[in-house]
This record gives C-alpha cells, structure tokens and sequence, in this order.
C-alpha cells in the first residue's frame, strides 16, 4: 500500500506520541509502545513508570507489531462534526498482549469480521474546524489469501 509522509502539524494532537509515521526513509508506521524491561509486559499508549513494577527506569520504547487481528468492532453512521459516515471502530489484538481502539477501514465489507487480519497504516482519521484533514493510525483489513 502506498503512504504519503505527512507534515507533523497535520497529525492528530491526541495521536502524536503514540506513533511515527512513514517517512523518506521509513515507508511503515509504528505505534510506539512501552516494554518494561523486568516484567516484559508492553503498554500502550507509552507509561513512564511500568503498572507493575512501580520502578522508575524499566520501560523502554519499543515498535509493536504492525499486524493484528479484530477483536470486535462497530460501523458508525451517526459521525460526530469532521467525521465522514459511516466508519468503523473496533478492537484490535497484538501479538505483544496488547488491544488497541482505533478506527479500521476496508474496501469491501464482507471482509470485515471478528478475527479478520489487519494492517497498521497511516491516513486521514478526520478533518479540523478549518475543513484540513488531521492524520492519525489505523488499520486497514488484509485481503484474504
Ligand atoms: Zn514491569
């Protein structure tokens, strides 16, 4: 799939640490994570002292998966102001134990289904009050092999 390499100040504010997107020399996005280097255990969004622990200097940024799988999801026809209906939201599931809120888009509704596999991809989430589109992560369904 082809991404367009965005401006920083065209990223969701809300979104803006918990993932980089392509680049000139870097054509994937990354959700960045936490892993905590004595319990092993990821967190997203990134933490600054692990849950678990409760020490200070054991978490690490680390890249997570860029695949996963739908744990549940929704499609949205009433679309608060800047969204475009419907949409879908949902769950995803990470190999690293990790489900995510995020929106997923597909081409083709029948591939849409709990279980079904999914990529991370960078894309416009919304447009601001000036009518801008505002790019955020997401996830895209995977066509079936
Ligand atoms: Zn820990």
């Amino acid at each position: 799939m082809n991404q367009a390499t965005f401006d920083k100040e065209r990223i969701d504010p809300v979104l803006a640490d918990m993932f980089i997107p392509p680049s000139s020399h870097d054509n994937e996005t990354h959700l960045v994570a936490s892993k905590c280097n004595k319990c092993g255990v990821y967190f997203f969004p990134k933490r600054h002292i692990c849950p678990n622990c409760f020490e200070e200097g054991t978490l690490e940024d680390k890249y997570l998966s860029n695949e996963a799988s739908i744990y549940t999801y929704c499609v949205v026809r009433a679309a608060p102001v800047g969204f475009d209906s419907p949409y879908i939201l949902g769950y995803v599931d990470l190999p690293e134990g990790i489900r995510i809120f995020t929106m997923i888009e597909t081409d083709n509704m029948d591939d849409l289904k709990i279980g079904a596999r999914v990529r991370l991809i960078a894309g416009k989430i919304r447009r601001d009050e000036n009518g801008e589109d505002v790019m955020g992560y997401k996830f895209s369904v995977m066509k079936e092999r």
